[in-house]
């Protein structure tokens, strides 16, 4: 089928890069041992400090976050290593995965994919383990699989209370750049990040934000690491250089994507995807149709999910208007599969796409003959431009 105009991409990730990054991304590859080079990546791990909300160093890697998770793991842990995570989703299956493949020993906490990491749970495994056992917590911020933000303040301050010693090893691939993220404040030990989700570049850069406390497990972690060793790396990155050859391009275009989220503001951003958001979620509503994310003060501001009725294929609804309207929506995954669609409303996003989005799945709703009310876009514009308050803010002419 021949498509015109412009394709959406609203899976959460990879998201809609800009054309500015894109541009940027195009500049002639340069010598990455060079002066010229050096100095861009030196501003640039710099400058990505401030989306981490961290003073301490960033190392960046050539790969995806699945790279970085494993770089987080092997850098701070030995063989054995008790490890406490939660069942937030598919992500935080795939570190649990991750974890005993690298001989780690997962505390699993079950969960129903509907739900982020229970404050309640942390405090009842960290204060049964009074010798310490346990090593790292790791926590998924954003579980992109089911659109639940979890909030860390509270998983922070279970540690605090009880005085837990354990590593907090945060995955905030889907939120870093879209979610509001406080590493230092926070006290994450070890931040993991990709490139492709809200920080609007495309795939293929990995990062690790790194506590003063992670350092000094890094001392003694006796898993296994060559590549991923934080060591030579953190050698050399304040001079702008890399124990391997960097991805030089996308490094171009994290400068561009870093300059556009500070001509933005970080915080205008963080509304920006609040605000999105909840426009989103006004539109499921009206629709009929369930939110996965079971508690509001969880609702994530860069993916929504919602369950489609019982008996209808939610994987048929996106062939539907992934052929009639060009836009690709997330798919359910694990548990979700064919039960649910993720809506990506992070990274390089406007009113309008967010209009489109919606307007493009209310239109699928119809034609696949999913039972559902009309008016999940009306719902959403009125939450975006609400008519009661066009008098005071549509200023009037002279
Ligand atoms: C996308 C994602 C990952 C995996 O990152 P890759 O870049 O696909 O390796 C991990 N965690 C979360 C929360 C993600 O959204």
């Amino acid at each position: 089928m021949v498509h015109t105009g412009r394709h959406f991409l609203q899976i959460p990730g990879p998201t809609n890069v800009p054309d500015r990054v894109l541009r940027a991304i195009a500049g002639a590859v340069m010598d990455h041992r060079g002066q010229e080079f050096a100095r861009i990546a030196a501003q640039v791990l710099e400058n990505i400090r401030a989306v981490f909300q961290t003073k301490g160093p960033v190392v960046m890697y050539p790969s995806s976050g699945t790279g970085a998770g494993e770089a987080a793991l092997v850098n701070t842990l030995s063989p054995g290593d008790r490890v406490l995570m939660f069942e937030t989703g598919h992500f935080s299956q795939l570190w649990q995965q991750v974890g005993g493949k690298l001989g780690l020993q997962v505390d699993y906490v079950p969960g129903n994919w509907r739900r982020g990491a229970s404050p309640a749970d942390a405090q009842a495994r960290l204060g049964a383990d009074v010798r310490h056992a346990i090593k790292a917590v790791v926590v998924v911020h954003n579980e992109t699989s089911s659109g639940v933000t979890s909030v860390l303040p509270e998983i922070r301050r279970v540690m605090d209370q009880i005085r837990h010693p354990a590593l907090l090893i945060v995955d905030a691939v889907s939120s870093l750049g879209s979610i509001e993220y406080r590493h230092d404040e926070w006290q994450v030990d070890v931040t993991i990040a990709g490139s492709q989700k809200g920080l609007m570049i495309p795939p293929g850069l990995g990062f690790n934000a790194i506590s003063e406390k992670a350092l000094a497990a890094n001392k003694i972690a006796k898993l296994p690491r060559a590549y991923w060793d934080w060591q030579p790396a953190l050698k050399l990155l304040p001079e702008g250089f890399f124990p391997y050859t960097p991805a030089i391009n996308l490094i171009y275009g994290l400068r561009e994507a870093l300059q556009m989220m500070r001509e933005e503001g970080l915080e205008n951003v963080y509304r920006r995807h609040d605000r999105h958001a909840e426009a989103a979620r006004a539109a499921v509503r009206g629709w009929g149709l369930e939110i996965v994310c079971e508690d509001a003060r969880e609702y994530s501001s860069s993916i929504t999910a919602a369950l489609l009725p019982a008996g209808h294929d939610a994987d048929k609804l996106r062939q539907v208007i992934l052929d009639h309207f060009d836009m690709s929506l997330g798919a359910g995954l694990g548990k979700l599969a064919g039960r649910a669609i993720r809506i990506g409303h992070l990274g390089h996003f406007n009113d309008l796409m967010l209009a489109g989005t919606l307007s493009g799945i209310e239109m699928g709703l119809r034609l696949a003959g999913v039972p559902h009310r009309d008016g999940g876009v009306a719902a959403a514009l009125e939450s975006l431009a609400p008519a009661s308050k066009s008098v005071e803010s549509v200023p009037l002419a002279r």
